[in-house]
């Protein structure tokens, strides 16, 4: 691993030098005078008094090479629609919706809310927020109204753009009621909602506030707005993500560094170059979505496939489908996605012609060794598992073939990633561990590149947050275990916290809870992820009530099951339902009245609890095994 050993030195020896050169990929209005501010960790500043934009670096670097080459593709097999913007295309649109933005007041540094399915039109407002300085703020479309509503009030937005409805499995999911119960909901509700009216859901426009986006389009036709440049830590967005606390944090992304992380990661880590077409099966409600259907692919001068459908229909070829059609030279998706396709005919892999195809990439949740065995099996191409959060923005483990081909384990995500300082620390003393020793999965600052810069408007719960919870070190926790084996190849082996993963998707369990304690019978609860064959890890809820005499009628349970279920769908979104709700007298604490997680976890999953020593009552754990 001589190279990618070598590059990752240099990377962090000589901080100032790699990343010098790396920012060359982008184009800066004007120069920066220093590569790195580092005299405020763990706040750091890179590419100080550069001016740049995201926007320009997306599209109109490219107009005059490959103005009339491919850069969007949308393919939807909810309503069986295909579009395909070339990048002239593509600016026009961008600068309709900035001009339409512009016109309602959005300037630099005024927040918009995304809140859409995967329509071009979602790509097209975040770039015009670019171009215009605005910072975007993308709500997956699988989040409800409490969601929402926390997030509009967090960040509060000049606009919002939203949709009539998006549509899964062939099923109309309605985004413009859940947005207008949201705005009932919040403190800061904006001024203007822009609704795309994709004709797949009724809806009567709130007068004075709702506007109608093809209108606007068209009034905006042929508008070209001047880009605006901006200092390179100039946020570019805010995107939420959970944690053990019920209120979700604002990742903030800077401009410069994450234009340089992005355009760095595509030609070492895919080894792209532009002209490539890039078929990435996330959504843009989530980072995949901003850095790997957006943004990268964009910056790197190559086409990007935006899909709206599942992996299985109208079969489970249709992502092979989509590489043979668009010639897709590499692919980005989740574990859970390939674990769902397991169950199809397999002959479905060989139907296509994949040549184009030179890896699939896979991230957001670990993958498991059988699942890499299969599709790797079936493809015939390298699979790449990469480690990352939303707050990196780009991957921290990966192999990295445009530095060096390595030859991977399955199970293992490989090595770290240029720029990032990743160590397994001791999570008692914080020192550095050795091989195949299990710690916490840390990295020194600063942050590389494309990194969240802090919390969205709380500096001091970025520092308490992400800095403090290793003794005697001020280093960033992914709050992730791992360890490395003696050939450097590391493994990830689950949270340290009570953040879940379901189908690559991230949850708090506190938020859940919170949900639940809101039901009426509840009195309180435990939200806990148990391992999952499908989905990696599966929600499971343990609740007390207020009143136990409630679960006397035959049915009761099941019934009250189902009512707590559907709070959590109206409040969180179907995305957080547990996939269980069961009813206990007690839930098993310390007699400090902390909850054990941990032991309800084991529990669930047949294991041995561990030490107990310190529970209050150990019937509360045997409650917890007849239950389910
Ligand atoms: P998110 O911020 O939603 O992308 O979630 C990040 C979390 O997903 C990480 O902290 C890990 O727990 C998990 N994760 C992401 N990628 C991987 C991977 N390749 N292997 C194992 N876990 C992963």
């Amino acid at each position: 691993m001589g190279t990618i050993k070598s590059f990752h030195q240099h990377s962090i020896q000589d901080k100032e030098a790699f990343w010098k050169e790396e920012a060359d990929a982008v184009y800066w209005e004007t120069p920066f005078t220093k590569v790195l501010d580092d005299s405020k960790l763990p706040f750091a500043k890179w590419f100080v008094g550069g001016r740049t934009n995201l926007c320009f670096n997306a599209i109109d670097r490219w107009l005059e090479s490959r103005g009339d080459e491919a850069a969007l593709i949308w393919v939807s097999t909810e309503v069986e629609q295909e579009r395909t913007y070339t990048y002239r295309q593509l600016y026009q649109e961008v600068n309709a919706v900035a001009a339409m933005l512009r016109a309602q007041g959005v300037g630099q540094g005024d927040r918009v809310l995304i809140y859409m399915p995967m329509v071009p039109e979602a790509v097209f407002a975040m770039l015009a927020c670019a171009r215009l300085g605005a910072i975007h703020s993308v709500v997956f479309g699988g989040f409800a109204s409490v969601n929402l509503a926390q997030r509009i009030d967090d960040a509060q937005p000049k606009v919002i753009v939203c949709a009539d409805a998006g549509s899964r499995g062939g099923k109309v999911t309605p985004y413009k009621p859940l947005m207008d119960k949201a705005l009932q909901l919040c403190e800061h509700p904006p001024g203007k909602v822009i609704v795309l009216n994709r004709g797949l859901f009724e809806f009567e426009p709130v007068a004075g506030r709702d506007l109608d986006y093809a209108a606007l389009r068209a009034e905006h036709d042929g508008a070209e707005v001047p880009v605006t440049w901006v200092e390179s830590s100039t946020p570019s967005y805010v995107l939420y993500t959970s944690g053990t606390t019920g209120k979700p944090k604002g990742v903030q992304r800077d401009t410069g560094g994450y234009a340089v992380a992005l355009a760095s990661s595509m030609k070492h880590i895919f080894n792209g170059k532009p002209g490539d077409t890039f078929l990435c099966t996330s959504d843009i409600g989530w980072v995949v979505g901003h850095s790997y259907i957006v943004y990268g692919p964009l910056i790197g001068g190559q086409a990007t496939i935006l899909f709206e459908g599942t992996p299985i229909r109208p079969d489970g070829g249709v992502l092979w489908s989509l590489v043979e059609k668009y010639k897709a030279t590499t692919m980005f998706s989740a574990p859970t996605a390939i674990r769902v396709l397991k169950k199809q005919d397999p002959a479905l892999l060989k139907k296509y012609d994949l040549s184009s195809l030179r890896a699939l990439y896979m991230a957001g949740e670990p993958l498991d060794e059988p699942t890499a065995q299969w599709i790797s099996d079936g493809l015939g191409k390298p699979i790449i598992d990469n480690y990352w959060q939303t707050e990196t923005g780009w991957p921290i483990l990966a192999a990295q073939p445009g530095v060096e081909e390595i030859r991977t384990k399955f199970g293992s995500p490989s090595f770290p990633v240029y720029g990032f300082d990743v160590r397994v620390l001791d999570e008692q003393t914080g020192q550095d561990l050795g091989p195949n020793q299990k710690g916490v999965v840390a990295i020194v600052p600063p942050l590389p590149p494309g990194a969240m810069s802090t919390i969205w408007g709380d500096d001091e719960r970025f520092v308490s947050t992400y800095f403090s919870s290793i003794p005697g070190r001020q280093v960033y926790s992914t709050f992730d275990w791992g360890l490395y084996d003696e050939d450097g190849y590391w493994f990830i082996l689950g949270r340290t916290d009570d953040v879940i993963n379901v189908a690559g998707h991230r949850l708090g369990t506190r938020e859940i809870e919170e949900s639940i304690n809101s039901h009426p019978a509840v009195a309180e609860c435990a939200v806990v992820g148990i391992a999952d064959q499908l989905k990696g890890q599966a929600a499971v809820a343990f609740a007390v009530l207020k009143d136990p005499r409630v679960l006397d009628l035959p049915g009761a349970a099941l019934k009250l099951e189902g009512d707590v279920m559907k709070v959590v769908d109206e409040q969180l979104g179907a995305i957080a339902r547990p996939a269980r709700v069961r009813f206990v007298t007690a839930l098993p604490k310390t007699r400090s009245g902390k909850v054990l997680r941990r032991a309800i976890v084991s529990i669930c999953e047949g294991r041995d609890p561990g030490d107990l020593t310190t529970i209050e009552d150990p019937g509360t754990l045997d409650q917890i095994k007849d239950s389910l």
